[in-house]
């Protein structure tokens, strides 16, 4: 496919990509567990609508964070689970759209008459949930609630790089399911695994587990990667090309000065787009021509200059790539990220308004 001679900036979302990792999601837990695909801000920036519609089949609920990004499922495909807690006036619509609300005590799940909730224990996140000394106490509060369904019980892990910390959470969670079990009617969801958990811990399963990150095609840890292909390719056009003297300063500050003839090409993409501002210094490189060329001196607002003295035949117009595969070589979002001391989530969901979708 080539992309609109007049895209400056763009993002090209591969849907069978995505498509292939919740296949791979599926694989790794087994047929048991349900699948909650997480498409929270934008599904992590590729687009919530398309990627819902892409997935549907393959999943049975979707996590957001809000009511907002809920609403804007159109038609609201499946289940749809809030991830963060519900503001009190946002609960009439909650209600109204049949979304399952997360709450963090009995208290709570009682401000939703007809409605569904997931209760939260806290078993070492220390951000939303009940403490989960209280857990079975609230649960079964909740579960005297006539008026109130409960859907799910669920926690979150901290640290899945900590494999002893998260195997200490995992089985409190499980202790909890066993106490409980007897008092529970059938079919409340247990659920803890985000990605990292269904790629260290895929055994722990539970009920359901709630895939973000992975189904991009991202991997953490990195040693996964290769089990997982990239749905994200972000691309920009070359604005224009210039060759620069010795001794020629790039960009605010002048942090970096050319010691030899430089040819450079200026994109049309800054930190406004979410090209992190902190990579300027740290080793940076965008794809052009199949090469890879140094990005030079700071990331401004809507440009950076990049080095292509290795590839002299490149001209204005030409396709360069920010995060992606450009023929035989490739740069992760997990690079860039931690170019910019900073992880892949927090690059995708910073791509910014002029990055148009192009779904491929
Ligand atoms: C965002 C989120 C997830 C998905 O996390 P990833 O690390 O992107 O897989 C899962 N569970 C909860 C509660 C979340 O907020």
């Amino acid at each position: 496919m080539t992309a609109p001679p007049a895209l400056r900036t763009w993002a090209e979302i591969d849907l069978s990509a995505i498509r292939h990792n919740l296949n791979f999601v599926r694989r790794k837990v087994g047929p048991g567990p349900k699948i909650l695909a997480v498409i929270k801000a934008n599904a992590y920036g590729h687009g919530a609508q398309a990627v819902a519609e892409a997935i549907a089949d393959l999943v049975d609920g979707f996590g957001v964070a809000s009511l907002d990004e809920a609403r804007e499922l159109i038609p609201t495909p499946r289940d749809v689970l809030l991830l963060s807690p519900v503001l009190a006036a946002e609960r009439r619509d909650v209600l109204a759209g049949d979304f399952i609300a997360t709450v963090s005590s009995a208290a709570e799940a009682a401000e939703f008459p007809g409605g569904r909730v997931s209760l939260k224990i806290d078993t070492g996140m220390g951000r939303i949930g009940c403490w989960q000394d209280d857990a079975l106490s609230e649960a079964q509060a909740i579960l005297r609630l006539d008026a109130v369904h409960l859907h799910s019980i669920s926690t979150h892990l901290p640290s899945p790089d900590d494999a002893v910390t998260t195997r200490s959470q995992l089985e409190a969670f499980g202790a909890l399911k066993t106490a409980l079990k007897t008092n529970l009617a059938p079919g409340i969801k247990f659920h803890v695994l985000n990605s990292a958990g269904i790629l260290c811990f895929p055994d722990h399963a539970f009920d359901l587990v709630r895939p973000g990150l992975m189904l991009y095609g991202s991997a953490s840890p990195a040693e996964f990667q290769s089990l997982l292909r990239p749905a994200l390719t972000w691309k920009a056009r070359v604005l224009l090309v210039r060759d620069l003297a010795p001794g020629r300063d790039v960009s605010y500050g002048r942090t970096f000065t050319t010691t030899a003839p430089t040819r450079t090409a200026v994109l049309p993409l800054g930190y406004a787009d979410g090209f992190p501002r902190q990579a300027s210094g740290h080793g940076a490189e965008v794809l052009i021509g199949g090469q890879r060329c140094p990005l030079l001196g700071r990331v401004t607002m809507d440009q950076i200059v990049v080095d292509v003295t290795q590839v002299p035949a490149v001209q204005p117009g030409d396709e360069a790539v920010l995060i992606g595969q450009q023929g035989a070589e490739e740069i992760l979002a997990a690079d860039l990220a931690a170019q910019a001391d900073t992880i892949a989530w927090h690059l995708f969901t910073g791509l910014g308004n002029r990055v148009k979708l192009v779904n491929i």
